[in-house]
C-alpha cells in the first residue's frame, strides 16, 4: 500500500477511535446552552435545536460505527473519510444554528453559547484535527453564523465579541493544520520505520538462506551440513537413536567434463542434486553438496536397513535419468557410488569420524567397481562384547598433526569393530571380512597420508617409517588369508591389532615423530 494512503487510513483509524469525546461533549454542551436559553426564546425553538443536535449526533454515532465494520473487513477507502467530514459538517450546522440563537439571548445564555461553541472547536482541534476537511466542516459552519450574528447586532461589545471570534476562529483553523501536519510526519516516520525494518528482516533472511544453500544446485551446502551434523550427532549422542549418513560421489565426473564440457557438467550436477533432494524428504534429514560432485544426506534416527534402501533408490533414480556418458566405465550413461553408514553416535568420536566412516564406505563403493553402494552397520555390535575388550583413544596419542590424529582415532574405531565381531562368536564370515576390509583399507590409506605429511615436514626417518609400514601391511594381508584359510583366533588378531599396530607401532614408533608437531600441540591445534 503506498504511503499517503496508509498515513490516511492511520489517521481515520485514530479519528474513529477518539470520536466518543466529541460526541458526549457535543450532547452535553447542548444540553447546557439549551436549558441556559429558558425564558429568552420559544421554547419549541429550544427543542427543535437540541432535536437537531441530537439528530447528528445520531447521523455520527451510526457513521462512526460503519466507518469502524469497513476498515475491520475491507480495509481503508477515503469515501469513508469524507462521509465522516460530512457529518461533521452536519454538526457544525446544527451548531451554527445554536449560535444564531445568540440573538435576544440573555448575558448569560450568550456566554454559555460562546462558550459551548469555542469549546467545540477547541476540542475539535485534537479529535477532528487528524482529519482537516472534518475539523474544517465542522469549525466554520459552527462559528461563523455567530460571528455574523454578533457583527451585525450593533453596539461595541458584540463587535468586538464578533472579531474575538473570527480570530479565535482563524487561530483554531491554524492550529488544527499544523497538528495534522505533524500527526502525519509521526505516521510516515513510523511507516518508513517499519518497512526498513521488514526490508532488514528480509534482506537478513535472504543472506542466511545465501549463507546455507549452494549456489549452483540451490540445495544445502557444506556449510550448513557441518552445522547439522553437529547438532544432530549430539542430539543422537544423548537418545542413541541410529544416525545414518549417506556420502554421494558421480562416477568418472571428471572424464564427463572433459567429454561434454563444464557447462554440461553444471548441469549434470543439478540433475544429480535434484534427484538426491527428492528422494530425502523426511523433516529431519538434511541432503547438501559436501563439495565438488560429492552430496551427502544426513538421516536423524534412520536404522541401517532404511538407510540402504534410500541410497539404493537414489542410486536407481541417477542411473534412471540415463545421462549419457561415453567414459563411464562399463554403463554408457551418468552413474553414482555411495556409502552408507548407520551409527550409534556414543561410539563414534566426533561427527567427524562419523563423515570419515562413511567416506570410508564411498571408497569401497568406488574400489568396488562403481555404481554401487557400500555400507556399514555401526549399530550391529554384540552387547556382551561391548565391555569386554576395546581400544580406548587417549588425548596423549595427539600428535598434534590433525589429518593423523583423525586417521589414528579411526584406526581404533575401526579396530574395535573387527574386535567386537570376532569376540561375538556368531559373526557371519562375510561380516569378518567386511570388518576386516574396512580396517586394511584405512591402515593402507593412513600409511600414506602420514609418509607424505613426513616427508613434506622433513622427518629423518621417514624411510625406516616407510618401511616399518610395509611390514605391517604384510602382515595384516597375512592375517587375511590366513581367514581364509584357517580362521583367525581371538589370540592372533590381538597380538596383531594391540601388539603391532597400537603398542608397536601408534605408541612406540610414532612418538619418535610427534616432535615435529609439537607447536602445533601446544597451540591447541585439534583434529
Ligand atoms: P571417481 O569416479 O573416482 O569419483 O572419479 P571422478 O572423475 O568423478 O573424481 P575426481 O575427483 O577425479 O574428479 C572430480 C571432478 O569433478 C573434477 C572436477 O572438475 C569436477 N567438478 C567438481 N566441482 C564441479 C562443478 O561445480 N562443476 C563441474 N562442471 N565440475 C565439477
Ligand atoms: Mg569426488
Ligand atoms: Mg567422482
Amino acid at each position: 500500500m503506498k504511503l499517503e494512503k496508509r498515513v490516511g487510513e492511520a489517521l481515520l483509524r485514530q479519528l474513529i477511535a477518539n470520536s466518543a469525546i466529541p460526541l458526549i461533549g457535543s450532547a452535553v454542551a447542548s444540553l447546557l446552552v439549551a436549558i441556559s436559553l429558558i425564558g429568552s426564546i420559544e421554547s419549541y425553538i429550544i427543542v427543535g435545536w437540541l432535536l437537531l443536535v441530537y439528530a447528528t449526533l445520531g447521523i455520527r454515532i451510526w457513521l462512526t460505527r460503519r466507518c469502524q465494520a469497513r476498515l475491520a473487513s475491507t480495509g481503508y477507502d477515503a469515501g469513508d473519510a469524507i462521509r465522516y467530514a460530512m457529518t461533521a459538517g452536519l454538526s457544525g450546522i446544527a451548531w451554527g444554528i445554536g449560535g444564531v440563537l445568540i440573538k435576544g439571548a440573555t448575558p448569560l445564555a450568550m456566554i454559555v453559547i460562546i462558550t459551548a461553541i469555542q469549546a467545540m472547536v477547541m476540542g475539535g482541534v485534537l479529535t477532528l484535527g487528524t482529519l482537516v476537511p472534518a475539523f474544517i466542516a465542522f469549525a466554520l459552519p459552527a462559528v461563523l453564523p455567530m460571528v455574523f450574528v454578533l457583527a451585525f447586532s450593533g453596539g461595541v461589545a458584540n463587535t468586538v465579541l464578533a472579531i474575538y471570534s473570527f480570530l479565535f476562529l482563524a487561530l483554531m483553523v491554524g492550529i488544527a493544520i499544523r497538528f495534522n501536519r505533524s500527526l502525519r510526519y509521526t505516521w510516515q516516520l513510523t511507516f518508513e520505520k517499519e518497512d526498513l525494518v521488514t526490508s532488514l528482516t528480509e534482506a537478513h533472511d535472504n543472506l542466511a538462506l545465501l549463507a546455507t544453500t549452494d549456489g549452483l544446485t540451490g540445495i544445502a551446502n557444506r556449510r550448513h551440513f557441518d552445522a547439522v551434523i553437529e547438532v544432530e550427532f549430539a542430539r543422537l549422542y544423548r537418545s542413541k537413536a541410529p544416525l545414518s549418513l549417506i556420502l554421494l560421489d558421480i562416477d568418472h565426473f571428471k572424464l564427463f567434463n572433459d567429454a561434454y564440457g563444464h557447462v554440461a557438467g553444471d548441469q549434470c550436477l543439478k540433475n544429480v542434486a535434484g534427484v538426491f533432494q527428492r528422494c530425502i524428504t523426511r523433516a529431519p534429514d538434511l541432503a547438501a553438496r559436501y563439495g565438488g560432485e560429492e552430496f551427502a544426506a544426513i538421516l536423524p534416527e534412520t536404522d541401517y536397513r532404511g538407510a540402504i534402501t534410500l541410497a539404493e533408490k537414489i542410486r536407481a533414480k541417477v542411473a534412471g535419468m540415463a545421462i549419457p556418458h561415453c567414459d563411464s566405465g562399463t554403463e554408457s550413461y551418468v552413474t553414482v557410488s555411495l556409502g552408507v553408514v548407520t551409527l550409534d553416535c556414543t561410539k563414534v568420536q566426533s561427527p567427524l569420524d562419523a563423515v570419515a566412516i562413511t567416506d570410508r564406505q564411498l571408497y569401497r563403493a568406488k574400489s568396488e567397481g562403481r555404481n554401487r553402494i557400500a555400507s556399514w552397520n555401526g549399530m550391529d555390535v554384540h552387547p556382551v562384547c561391548e565391555s569386554m575388550l576395546r581400544l580406548t583413544w587417549n588425548t596423549s596419542y595427539d600428535s598434534g598433526e590433525p589429518t593423523i590424529d583423525n586417521e589414528h582415532r579411526e584406526l581404533f574405531l575401526l579396530a574395535n569393530v573387527l574386535l567386537e565381531k570376532v569376540l561375538a562368536g556368531n559373526t557371519e564370515p562375510d561380516q569378518f571380512k567386511q570388518a576386516f576390509d574396512n580396517l586394511q583399507v584405512h591402515i593402507v590409506k593412513h600409511f600414506a597420508h602420514e609418509e607424505s605429511i613426513l616427508l613434506e615436514h622433513g622427518y629423518d626417518r621417514v624411510v625406516d617409517h616407510t618401511e616399518r609400514h610395509c611390514v605391517l601391511v604384510e602382515s595384516a594381508m597375512k592375517l587375511r588369508r590366513q581367514f581364509e584359510e584357517s580362521g583367525v583366533s581371538v589370540g592372533e588378531l590381538v597380538e596383531f591389532l594391540v601388539s603391532e599396530v597400537v603398542v608397536g607401532h601408534m605408541l612406540n614408533k610414532d612418538r619418535a615423530f610427534f616432535g615435529l608437531f609439537a607447536d602445533n600441540k601446544s597451540a591447541g591445534v585439534t583434529s
